[in-house]
């Protein structure tokens, strides 16, 4: 752990974030044909540290590799995930692995490419519980999973990024994705739910990413998971997101409906904090600890 700055596992090896190159002909740089998973590690109260739902994130990683026919090794990614927090001595931490291909050739073809993976750790304790989403309906569709698979394909993310920088310029800060039919997809980087007379729903969508964050809001609460449309969205009592990053936030704004009870998701988001740090024996399997 070099003083102020972090170390990434890059191929094996260990090497400062600042020395981190890739050759200008890297092929995910130009085609975006890469993997890459948001992983969150949490300092529990009994001093130590844990990697929440780590098997389900190399799981869903180890998928999109298998369609880019990149090789993934969920036991050496593991062991890699776990050397890299302990070497930066990040307790609370988002760890990003990435998977990619690299230099051999410039055509489509992956095969002749050489594969990389990386892991890179990032110091953080900031919730977003609390914070303001607002939330503007997007005019583009997410990508369709005939077309891209949610998975966690690089490529599939430019999706995400112009309807952000759409949301934005729209004085919006996050983006809903909605179908050609007004269901509800999700967020671009974070799933949908819905309070209605205190009843919990998990927006359902065959184009969304399968959360574990969603998932485990599920186990959680009992909510029900179906499609929803986005007219209910604007009914509801209240809208929560939940991801990764996000972990459990209250939604203040949907395009020009404004939400004020937001003591489900609060509830929720305070009770997912005490899971992921290790505070309910029910769901410590969670933990990997680091
Ligand atoms: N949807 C998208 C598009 C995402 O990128 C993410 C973040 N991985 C999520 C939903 C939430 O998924 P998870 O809870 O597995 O982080």
């Amino acid at each position: 752990n070099r003083a102020g700055g972090s170390q990434i596992w890059f191929d094996g090896r260990f090497i400062d974030t600042a020395d981190g190159e890739a050759p200008l002909t890297t092929h995910a740089m130009h085609y975006g044909s890469g993997v890459f998973e948001g992983i969150r590690a949490y300092a529990t109260t009994d001093g130590g540290s844990a990697v929440f739902r780590l098997p389900e994130h190399l799981q869903r990683m180890r998928k999109g590799c298998e369609l880019l026919g990149i090789p993934f090794d969920v036991a050496a990614a593991t062991e890699a995930t776990l050397q890299v927090l302990r070497r930066n001595g990040h307790r609370d931490a988002y760890v990003r692995p990435l998977a990619w291909c690299g230099t051999g050739s410039i055509g489509l073809d992956v095969a002749p490419l050489s594969k990389h993976l990386m892991v890179a750790t990032f110091p953080t304790n900031v919730h977003l519980a609390g914070a303001h989403v607002r939330l503007g309906t997007s005019s583009w569709r997410r990508n369709p999973a005939t077309s891209l698979p949610p998975l966690k394909l690089c490529g599939a993310y430019v999706n995400s990024i112009l309807a952000k920088h759409e949301a934005r310029q729209r004085g919006f800060n996050e983006a809903l994705f909605v179908d050609d039919q007004g269901r509800v997809v999700e967020c671009t980087g974070a799933n949908v739910f819905m309070v209605r007379d205190g009843r919990v729903t998990a927006v359902e969508h065959r184009d969304a990413l399968q959360g574990i964050t969603r998932d485990t809001v599920i186990a959680l609460t009992g909510a029900e998971s179906r499609p929803v449309r986005h007219d209910e969205l604007l009914d509801a009592d209240a809208v929560f997101v939940c991801g990764t990053a996000a972990e459990v936030t209250p939604v203040a704004e949907l395009d020009d409906r404004r939400y004020d009870d937001h003591r489900v998701a609060l509830e929720i988001a305070a009770h997912y904090q005490r899971v992921v740090r290790g505070d309910d024996a029910r769901y410590v399997h969670w933990l990997t600890r680091v």
